[in-house]
């Protein structure tokens, strides 16, 4: 499987760095308060479990799937494939998301989570991709700016493998082929 990364982005070590950053501000803010973590399936679930380990106020942790890739090309449209569990109105809900790329995920789901009545929304993500949004969309928070290029691992997948690599990385032109 190593054999066919091309090259290594962030490591573990790297990413557990940047997830205790990250996190310092979430408790000084979540404090006090049960905010629901959406970890947004399948990319997000090793950066979210990772993550909400390092999160000491009280949480529940509710999932969400959405749709908009196929390969490795934007289709543009966003599915909720797997809803959350939790009635979101008047709680603050944190989005945690794998990678930002077009932006159309995590706008389109945090819109319907304020048009549910959540108390506040936000996201967090593993990494952004800046130069690939096509819809006006920040995260709040983020691991670290990626290139634009096709990434696995952490999470990632390709055709639903790689997700399991302990580091981000690019895939080898010849794996696409
Ligand atoms: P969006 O384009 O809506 O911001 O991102 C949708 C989803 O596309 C991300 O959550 C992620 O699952 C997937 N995605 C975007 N860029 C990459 C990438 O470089 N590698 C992989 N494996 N998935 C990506
Ligand atoms: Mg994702
Ligand atoms: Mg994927």
């Amino acid at each position: 499987m190593n054999n066919d990364i091309e090259k290594v982005l962030f490591t573990q070590d790297q990413l557990n760095k940047r997830m205790d950053e990250m996190a310092v501000r979430l408790n000084k803010k979540y404090a006090g308060q049960e905010p629901i973590v959406i970890p947004v399936l399948n990319g997000a679930m090793i950066f979210a479990s990772d993550m909400i380990k390092r999160l000491n106020f009280k949480l529940t942790i509710d999932p969400m799937k959405a749709s908009s890739y196929a390969g490795t090309s934007s289709t543009g449209k966003v599915k909720i494939v797997q809803d959350v569990k939790s009635d979101v109105k008047d709680r603050p809900v944190i989005f945690m998301e794998d990678i930002i790329d077009t932006g159309r995920t995590l706008k389109a789901l945090s819109a319907e989570m304020t048009k549910r009545g959540a108390k506040s929304v936000e996201v967090i993500a593993m990494l952004d991709k800046p130069e690939t949004r096509v819809v006006d969309f920040h995260a709040d928070d983020y691991g670290f700016k990626a290139p634009n290029e096709f990434l696995v691992g952490y999470g990632l997948d390709y055709n639903g493998l790689y997700r399991n690599l302990p580091y981000v990385g690019v895939l080898k032109q010849r794996v696409y082929a």
